[in-house]
Formats: C-alpha cells, sequence, structure tokens
C-alpha cells in the first residue's frame, strides 16, 4: 500500500481544537490496524517553543528523542499512543533557520534561495522524513494557524505541491471550520465556513472533508448546506459539536463515519475499528463519581491552565480510574508569599508543585512543599517541583538556612540544587538543557519501586539544574531518601520522603507519558494517597 498523507488545516477562527480532531482521526485509524504518524506544522519564527512563555504558549511538549514542541504533540501522544519525534513539529522558523544555515555553508553554490522551491521544499522534506522515519501507512499533519494568514502560506503551498506528488488517491485534506450560532436569529451560519473554504481554494486546495465544530449539535440540513456550498460530499462533512471530555471525540467521530470515509477516500486496507479499551477509558471518565479529590497545583503560570495540560490531563486519567472527580485548583505560589500556604491548602488532598523557571513564586512553592510534610499531605513534585522539595528539606531538616538553587541564587554558598560542572560554560539558551528520554534507576524498598514496580524506567526529562552532589549526602542524613538516580549514580532522579504517607518527587516529566487508558503509576499512586 502507498503511503497516504492527510493534512488538517483550520477556518474561522483559531483554537477550534484541529490538534484533537487529527489526533481522535489518528487513534481511529490506528484501531483499525494502520500505522498512523503525526506531525504538527507551526507558521511561526521561534524555532521551536523551548524558550516561548508558558503565557504564549501554554505547555512545552517533550518527545522521547528530546524536542521541545507543541502542546498539540501531547494530544497525538495521548491518542494515538506512539512515541512522535524531533521531526514531529516544524516551525517556520527552523525552517528558516535550516535554510540559511545551508546558505551560510554555501550549500546552494550561488543560487537565489527562495521561498519557492527552497522553502516548500525543505518543509516537504520534513513531512516525507516523518513517514520514513516512522514507516507509517498514514501520516496526519496538521497545518497551524488559520487559512488566510500570511505566515501560514507556505505551509498550503507545500500540501497542494505535495498532492501532485503522491497522487489525489494518495493524499486528502481536512478542514476544521467554526459554524457559529447568531442567538438574536437563532440560527447556525455556514457563511464563514464557505469564505473560508473559497480561501482554502485559492491556494489551490479543494478540501475532501470538513469538520464543522459548533456549541451544539448540527442539523442535518445545515450539514447539508455546507456539503453543497463547500463542494464536498455530504458523508465528508461531519458535525462535532462541544463534547466532554475530549476523548469522547474519538468515539462522537467513530459513530458519526469520519473514518469510514477516510478509509474509502484513501482506499486504505485496513480492518474494523476496534475501540474497546478506549470506550473503557471514557466510560469511566463519564460515570457518576460517587468520591471527589482535590489537588492544589502550586505554581506560576496557574492563570493560564494549558500551561499545564499534560499534568492536568494525567491527574484527570488517573482520578477517573480511581472513580473519583477531579476536582483542581490553581495556586498562585507568589500569593501563598503574602497570605500564607494555610489559606490556599487547608482543603486539598493532594499538592503538585509542577516545573518551571525563574526566580518569581518560588519562596511560595517551598512553603507549599514545606505545609505538605508538616501536615502530611500527599505531595507529588515535578521537575522544578523535586528541586523545591530539596530546598525546603535541606533548609528544614538539615538546617542550611540559605539552602536554594544556583538559578535562583547565583552567588549562593548552600545552592543544593546546582549546575553540573560540565554545564557552566554553556550560554545558549536553545535547547541546551537535559532533554528527552534518560534512564532512571529505582532503589528497592522505596515507594518508587513500588509504584513503579521496576527497577529501571525511562522518563522525560526538561531542565538545566540537578541536585548538587556536594549536599547528597547530608541531606539523606535528614532522612530524605533518593530513590531514583541516574545509573551512573551521579545524578538524583528520584526523592520521596517516608516520614510522610506519600511525599514523592521526581526530576523528570511523567505527565508526558500519561495515556487515558493507561494511567501514569506515580499518578496512579498520588490521587490514590490522595484519596486515602
Ligand atoms: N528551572 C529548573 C531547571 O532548569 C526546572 C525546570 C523544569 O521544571 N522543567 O532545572
Amino acid at each position: 500500500m502507498n503511503r497516504k498523507y492527510i493534512f488538517v488545516t483550520g477556518g474561522v477562527v483559531s483554537g477550534l481544537g484541529k490538534g484533537v480532531s487529527a489526533a481522535s482521526l489518528g487513534l481511529l485509524l490506528k484501531q483499525r490496524g494502520l500505522k498512523v504518524a503525526a506531525q504538527k506544522l507551526d507558521p511561526y519564527l521561534n524555532v521551536d517553543p523551548g524558550t516561548m512563555s508558558p503565557y504564549q504558549h501554554g505547555e512545552v511538549f517533550v518527545t522521547e528523542d528530546g524536542a521541545e514542541t507543541d502542546l498539540d504533540l501531547g494530544h497525538y501522544e495521548r491518542f494515538i499512543d506512539e512515541n512522535l519525534n524531533r521531526k514531529s513539529n516544524l516551525t517556520s522558523g527552523r525552517v528558516f533557520w535550516n535554510i540559511l544555515t545551508r546558505e551560510r555553508e554555501g550549500g546552494y553554490l550561488g543560487k537565489t534561495v527562495q521561498i519557492i522551491p527552497h522553502v516548500t521544499d525543505e518543509i516537504k522534506s520534513a513531512i516525507y522524513a516523518v513517514g520514513e522515519m516512522t514507516g507509517a501507512d498514514v501520516v496526519i499533519t496538521e497545518i497551524g494557524g488559520t487559512i488566510g494568514d500570511i505566515e501560514s502560506q507556505p505551509f498550503l503551498e507545500v500540501a497542494r505541491q505535495l498532492r501532485t506528488e503522491v497522487g489525489i488517491g494518495n493524499s486528502m485534506f481536512i478542514h476544521v471550520v467554526l459554524v457559529p450560532y447568531l442567538a438574536c436569529s437563532g440560527e447556525y451560519k455556514t457563511k464563514p465556513s464557505q469564505h473560508s473554504v473559497h480561501e482554502l481554494q485559492g491556494m489551490g486546495i479543494m478540501p475532501d472533508c470538513i469538520i464543522a465544530r459548533s456549541d451544539k449539535p448540527l442539523d442535518d440540513d445545515i450539514l447539508t448546506k455546507i456539503a453543497m456550498f463547500c463542494n464536498v460530499e455530504r458523508r465528508a462533512v461531519i458535525g462535532n459539536e462541544n463534547i466532554s471530555p475530549i476523548y469522547a471525540l474519538p468515539l462522537l467521530l467513530h459513530e458519526r463515519g469520519f473514518d469510514d470515509y477516510v478509509v474509502s477516500r484513501l482506499s486504505l486496507e485496513c480492518g474494523e475499528c476496534d475501540l474497546s479499551s478506549w470506550h473503557t477509558a471514557v466510560d469511566r471518565m463519564l460515570c457518576e463519581k460517587k468520591r471527589k479529590v482535590r489537588i492544589a497545583i502550586c505554581g506560576k503560570y496557574v492563570k493560564l491552565h494549558d500551561a499545564y495540560l499534560s499534568i492536568n490531563e494525567a491527574l484527570y486519567h488517573a482520578a477517573s480510574w480511581n472513580d473519583a472527580e477531579l476536582e483542581l485548583s490553581f495556586i498562585d505560589t507568589e500569593e501563598v508569599e503574602k497570605e500564607g500556604a494555610g489559606k490556599f491548602l487547608e482543603n486539598v488532598d493532594g499538592i503538585l508543585v509542577p516545573g518551571g523557571f525563574g526566580a518569581r513564586g518560588i519562596e511560595g512553592m517551598i512553603q507549599c512543599a514545606r505545609y505538605a510534610r508538616e501536615h502530611d499531605i500527599p505531595y507529588f513534585g515535578i521537575c522544578l517541583g523535586m528541586q523545591i522539595a530539596v530546598i525546603e528539606a535541606a533548609r528544614s531538616l538539615v538546617g542550611l538556612k540559605e539552602a536554594n538553587s544556583r538559578e535562583f541564587d547565583p552567588e549562593g554558598k548552600e545552592c543544593v540544587i546546582d549546575l553540573m560542572d560540565e554545564q557552566r560554560n554553556i550560554v545558549v539558551k536553545g535547547g541546551t538543557m537535559r532533554l528527552g528520554a534518560y534512564p532512571c534507576e529505582i532503589r528497592k524498598g522505596t515507594l518508587l519501586h513500588d509504584l513503579y514496580g521496576k527497577n529501571l524506567v525511562q522518563e522525560r526529562h526538561r531542565h538545566r539544574y540537578e541536585v548538587s552532589p556536594v549536599f547528597r549526602d547530608m541531606i539523606a542524613d535528614s532522612g530524605i531518601v533518593f530513590s531514583g538516580m541516574s545509573p551512573d549514580g551521579k545524578l538524583v532522579e528520584a526523592m520521596e520522603n517516608p516520614a510522610c504517607r506519600y511525599f514523592v518527587a521526581v526530576q523528570s516529566h511523567p505527565e508526558f507519558k500519561s495515556r487515558p487508558n493507561r494511567v501514569h503509576p506515580l499518578f496512579d499512586g498520588f490521587i490514590k494517597a490522595a484519596l486515602r
């Protein structure tokens, strides 16, 4: 079978959930026995989202091979459950970077370097590369932004060109549009969809399939009208009203014949769609819950919940799996500094300090870790959250009053979190952290070992600082157990406080590996402890 290429574009407005639609299709095709790869093309000029503020962009998702990527890749991994790689996310910035580097190296042999063909060829080769690297039957490529944006035009041109190379039978375009509701006339309006499709046609692209996003379910006449005026078959217009949880979307799209249409349009050879395990997970999410679990995420990017997207999802997976309704609160640790931790944490069942960068709100996080330890409330530290827990232990249990991280106290004498010697001369910011999957050896007899049930695990990293070897023994003597280490014994990967019911912190980001139908053991353990 020839490899098939599916492009997903968005029209009318941004934020329609194209990524979730693309991820749902990926799941449906995978469950029909196909090998699926997913990719996101982002029109912005940053080389990757790694140096962008979470407030600009939401969370930075990290792949197994250490790429810092768009959060949509998290949806792809959670839905399709295939590891993505560094080719899975391409920004205009990366494209230009590659081209200009090659140009300076004389790689174009005196030619004029142009958007067409050089930029388009660079993008096209990344799309083909994803197919080749993964051996996928189907490559799903989501084009970020909204049709009509100046900066996404090269990507659309690539989609158009690629169709001429692989053939109409091996490629298709799915356009996700908003169908707005006008309350004053009580109607859904299809005109914006028509305009958006016209715009796409102006770029030489005729969509094969339209996902019509709306608040409430759309009537057949609206869907028929969209088909008629947007030039697609009626069965290729799929209504997609808002639904919750988002994990129910693949089930809805399947019921509405989405994967059937894609399979027949691309003549895919595959079986029936087996959604049984997904159904079980969604049923557990939807069933009436007898109990609640109240978790506080204590950090500094709390105004934008997308900044902690994978953590929110991992907690949700674990809570649903444990038959509990998740009640999340987001605590701004700068407020904790002003008003004390008790005011915010008095009524919570679990405290999670997530990853983060920069000094703002750090003292508040330390207060939250102290509150958790002193009141024996389950604590889960992730990356910065582990560093915070170590600083807190060093101050309170060892008595190092000035304990801190080199990140927040560059001249400090008691930096229990520090740069390793080999890192000291690195000044470049982007892509210079410890990134991607690293092994962690787990000490037997620890809570961590009970939770994972394994001696060796791989988790993904994204950080610069480490627990300093200088203070490690002192901290261990105070009762903290370093339950996970890098196999060479040099880097602390995990710590716990056996004096508490559940006080576990890791240097990695386990949230990236949680799946709705395969809950991550550390999130599962945390939620179980919080429910106890
Ligand atoms: N800022 C810390 C470091 O760079 C933690 C990073 C994180 O939490 N992702 O080490």
